[in-house]
């Protein structure tokens, strides 16, 4: 993005003559002039490319010299190249910040500003190419002076297909909740001081309207939280700053460097004491979620203001509202304000969260900045589209060796998310022109994307298992997919083929043939999903699995909290009523965070989880034992009745709750490690697959990294792509891809 016209001004600046051109093969430049220009020509485009260029290689070679003059960009070479589609949208970039707050800039306080190197792009486009007629922009002509730099090959906004002054680009509106419009000459001013007073904005970004409120303001807090129905779940903050980040939190430089990137993610970080956030914002979490601001609006609004909360507009769960009467129809009850827009956004994009571990970064969701870049497989595959799975969904195409993951869809049980997957597969069918040769879903047959799946005209699916799917993941993005592994694939849950909720599994082997190696014993989940959002109720089963039926006579504060519906769990267990057996790690962390006290009841996924994690003040290096018997299908069976004993034992000890989880913790990577070994010493394995949903965990993914390192093995882990089932799509198809791949040598 924006190459060609960097290429152009270099070799104007350098005295240089010839061309530049994009194509299937990557950027073409033929340059003369003399050897010292060229040399350090060559050496900017290595130095200072445009910060939206990624170089993966730079080539020379000489050529005779000819007989012209000036520099010229030539058209596209290959329009059929594989890769038709758009850049990410891209946070506003310093050229373009600087001009917003210079007061003589015809572009001052413009909140559309942007140029070739930053802007939205994926949100705003409707076909391909990329071009002003075939996105949003399309409304607004350009006005003389605009037209001017669009057209001049050396202006920085040469071809911006963004580009827009007061004269001639989108308007903003500021609006009550009724919609009616709020007279004011300076709509971003006024907003500043609603959000002072404690007022909640709808505020329309790239991807979509984000909820804004002052984060140091509990009350408006308490409001948001009262008025979206949201539990617990931590909200995201934007920053005015890094200055301002860091006064918040602990901002090291990989973790500034990332907030910084053009893609601007939400970017987890451990919180400072005594910092004037609410509590409320991220109750019982060691972590707040910050971003910077990354449009012109952003740095208008934040400019000398507090952090300001900044959520996806939606109602509880659902996907986030990107269109003007939809947000009016559907948050007037949770917004005072609305500040909106006139330009429309074509395509919906939650924000990415990233986060830093072992020195590395790893997005949770991969959405806005990063979709739709594509990934690089290090191989050809045919082309396969997968669906993706259920939590948190995203769909995959699979096409030569690069693969495009879309961006964050949401829970497909919810129906405006259900809705969003469908107009995806088409939208990114469309801009791809993209023809299966077969589906990937998952086993589960009752997922409503697999629904989906089988009644696509593609006449051929292939299905393929959750947990595999994520170890396919995150070796695809590791380009490697060959590598003999030993897969440790922990979560919540995913479909087994033997009808049960499989979530703690180790597959041995090469792809695409694992062998299940070992997994959690197996115990019954009281309620099925019920226990999942009640996670005492995995603490019971835990319980009765461990001490039998006279569990009930154990002196535990959970046992008398719930004492009246333990007799209805105990029928649901013995009875195998609505009780599916699981092997998930995920029904273990919330076990043992209710069998604490710390959480009983999830107010949104993984609350358990994450409070044993958060609980952990103290470091302890003692764990608990376990058994690890060894099946006649040579299955390890981790069973955790000796753990949960001890746990208990501890607790009546007055252990507190910090050094149980962290003892809890110790447990689960000292099985891991001995899991490994026992399967490297068999197979003479050295590369180990760390992935799914428990391994956000932040703890129990950088030890268990260190200590397998230590012991000589090499890990893999999801840095590219989400570790939860952010991922399962990208290794549903080139899972399948590989499984047709397999088909054609047969
Ligand atoms: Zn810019
Ligand atoms: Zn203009
Ligand atoms: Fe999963």
């Amino acid at each position: 993005m924006g190459f060609r016209p960097f290429i152009f001004r270099l070799a104007a600046q350098h005295g240089l003559s010839g061309w530049v051109s994009n194509g299937s093969d990557g950027v073409r430049i033929e340059v003369q002039g003399s050897e010292a220009r060229l040399k350090s020509f060559s050496q900017a485009i290595r130095e200072n490319p445009p910060p939206l260029a990624r170089i993966d290689q730079l080539t020379c070679r000489h050529i005779p010299p000819l007989a012209e003059d000036g520099f010229r960009i030539q058209p596209s070479q290959d329009q059929s190249a594989h890769h038709p589609v758009v850049g990410p949208d891209a946070a506003l970039c310093s050229a373009c910040r600087h001009e917003l707050f210079e007061p003589d800039n015809r572009r001052f306080a413009h909140p559309f500003i942007s140029c070739v190197d930053c802007g939205p792009r994926y949100t705003i486009i409707e076909a391909v190419p990329y071009d002003r007629e075939k996105t949003s922009m399309n409304n607004f002509d350009l006005c003389p002076a605009c037209l001017r730099e669009y057209t001049a090959p050396g202006d920085r906004r040469f071809h911006s297909q963004t580009n827009c002054c007061w004269d001639c680009g989108p308007k903003l509106c500021l609006c009550d909740n009724q919609r009616q419009p709020i007279a004011t000459a300076d709509p971003i001013r006024a907003v500043r001081q609603f959000l002072k007073d404690g007022k909640i904005i709808a505020i329309k970004g790239l991807g979509g309207f984000h909820l804004a409120c002052d984060a140091t303001n509990a009350s408006a807090l308490a409001n948001l939280r009262r008025r979206k129905g949201r539990g617990r779940k931590p909200f995201a903050l934007m920053v005015a700053s890094l200055d301002q980040a860091r006064k918040i939190c602990q901002v090291d430089p990989p973790q500034a460097k990332l907030l910084q990137d053009p893609a601007s993610p939400i970017v987890l970080l451990p919180r400072l004491p005594h910092s004037p956030v609410s509590d409320q914002v991220a109750p019982n979490n060691n972590y707040l979620g910050l971003m910077l601001p990354y449009t012109g609006i952003h740095h208008l609004l934040l400019l000398d203001s507090p952090p300001l909360v900044m959520t996806s507009g939606n109602i509880a769960d659902q996907a986030i509202i990107a269109d003007n009467d939809q947000a009016f129809a559907k948050l007037a009850t949770i917004a005072d304000y609305f500040l909106t827009h006139d330009r429309a956004i074509r395509y919906r994009c939650d924000d990415s969260v990233a986060r830093v571990i072992d020195g590395q970064n790893q997005l949770l969701r991969r959405s806005r900045g990063y979709t739709p870049q594509l990934i690089d497989l290090g191989r050809d595959f045919p082309p396969v589209l997968a669906v993706g799975g259920q939590m948190k969904n995203t769909v995959c195409f699979l096409k030569a060796d690069k693969a495009l993951l879309s961006q964050h869809l949401g829970d497909m049980d919810n129906p405006q998310a259900y809705e969003f997957f469908q107009q995806t597969l088409e939208h990114l069918g469309n801009l791809l022109s993209f023809e299966p040769l077969a589906i990937a879903h998952d086993m589960h047959p009752h997922y409503q994307t697999t629904e989906f799946a089988q009644a696509m005209s593609v006449p051929r699916k292939i299905p393929i298992q959750h947990h595999q799917a994520h170890i396919a993941g995150c070796l695809a993005e590791h380009q490697a997919l060959d590598e003999r592994i030993i897969g440790l694939s922990f979560d919540g849950s995913g479909f087994g083929p033997d009808n049960c909720v499989w979530g703690g599994e180790v597959f041995l082997g090469r792809l695409p043939d694992l062998r299940r190696a070992a997994h959690f014993d197996y115990l019954p989940m009281p309620g099925s999903e019920l226990a999942v959002k009640e996670p005492w109720r995995m603490a019971v089963a835990y319980l009765k699995k461990t001490f039998g039926p006279d569990y009930r006579k154990l002196d535990l504060p959970l046992l008398k909290k719930f004492s009246d519906k333990l007799p209805a769990i105990d029928k649901l267990i013995d009875r195998r009523i609505n009780s599916p057996l699981t092997s998930s790690c995920g029904r273990l962390f919330d076990a043992v965070s209710s069998l604490l006290g710390l959480c009983y009841f999830n107010t949104f996924e993984g609350e358990a989880a994450i409070t044993l994690e958060m609980a952990m003040t103290d470091a302890d290096s003692q764990s608990y034992p376990y058994n690890l018997p060894c099946d006649d299908h040579h299955c390890y069976l981790p069973d955790f009745t000796p753990t949960i004993k001890a746990i208990v034992a501890d607790l009546a000890h007055g252990l507190t709750g910090s050094l149980i989880a962290a003892r809890f913790h110790n447990t689960i990577i000292k099985l891991c490690l001995d899991l490994v070994a026992a399967l490297a010493a068999d197979t003479g394995i050295t590369k180990v697959v760390i992935t799914g949903g428990v391994f956000q965990n932040n703890f129990l993914h950088s030890q268990l990294k260190r200590l397998l390192a230590q012991n000589g093995f090499h890990v893999y882990a999801n840095n590219l792509t989400p570790p939860n089932d952010g991922g399962i799509s990208l290794g549903q198809a080139v899972l399948a891809g590989m499984i047709l791949q397999g088909e054609d040598h047969n």
